[in-house]
């Protein structure tokens, strides 16, 4: 199997469209624990970086990440952009100028996104943040890889990770960024960070299901 840069590409593409259509509902999340930025902020940033794709149609997959970390941190202001913007520029790195990538290529950066994630905003597990969609999908995608499992189920099963990872965030009492300002008043609500970090691992599986 493998993923090439048009399949990257249409990832990107795909999410773009995921943020607009999730634009209110995940303003709606950062509204009750945050400042209600965290939909715009994510769309302004994806909108920028849809309009920049079809110049970036001859780049390998490391060097469209880039594009796309650059974009966001040139785009997206708070918390949410600088992380964002890591995750993709952390991929391009640990990916390098592939035109085509294997499952392992993909935990690799997905693992160093994390890792970069991580050490720029000194999160920790359960902090309820977007580390709590991203680390669960790292760890499903390395059992799945373990396993010999075909790519589009370990994908499958990456995303349904990360989706019981932004649910176990609804209870958890924030303790990285503006959600951590409310104390225990940030409990009983989901993450929106790990909501649109859910969005982007679930997307990746539906547009490379078939590679
Ligand atoms: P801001 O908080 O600046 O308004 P956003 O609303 O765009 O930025 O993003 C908020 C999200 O960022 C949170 O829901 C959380 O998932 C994530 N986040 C905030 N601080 C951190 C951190 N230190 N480490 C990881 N993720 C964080
Ligand atoms: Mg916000």
């Amino acid at each position: 199997m493998a993923i090439s840069r048009d399949d990257v590409l249409a990832w990107i593409n795909d999410y773009a469209q995921v943020i607009e259509q999730n634009n209110e509902m995940l303003t709606d999340l950062d509204r009750e624990i945050g400042d209600a930025d965290h939909g715009a902020n994510m769309n302004r940033g994806f909108k920028a970086v849809a309009a920049k794709l079809p110049a970036n149609g001859d780049k390998d997959i490391g060097a469209i990440m880039k594009m796309v970390g650059m974009t966001l941190l040139s785009t997206v202001g708070g918390a949410g952009g600088p992380l964002y913007s890591t995750i993709f520029m952390e991929a391009g790195k640990t990916i390098g100028p592939k035109m085509e990538m294997d499952l392992a290529d993909w935990y690799a950066a997905l693992q160093a996104a994390a890792t970069g994630v991580a050490n720029r905003g000194k999160a920790l597990p359960n902090d309820k943040t977007m580390l709590d969609a991203l680390y669960p999908a790292v760890d499903a995608l390395k059992a799945a890889i373990e396993k010999q499992l075909p790519t589009a189920e370990a994908l499958r099963l990456s995303a349904e990770a990360a989706h019981a990872g932004m649910l176990a965030t609804i209870p958890l009492v924030a303790r990285k960024g503006r959600a951590s300002y409310l104390g225990e008043r940030s409990a009983n609500h989901q993450d929106p960070g790990a909501t649109s970090t859910f969005l982007l691992i679930d997307t990746a599986a539906k547009a490379w299901a078939d590679c």
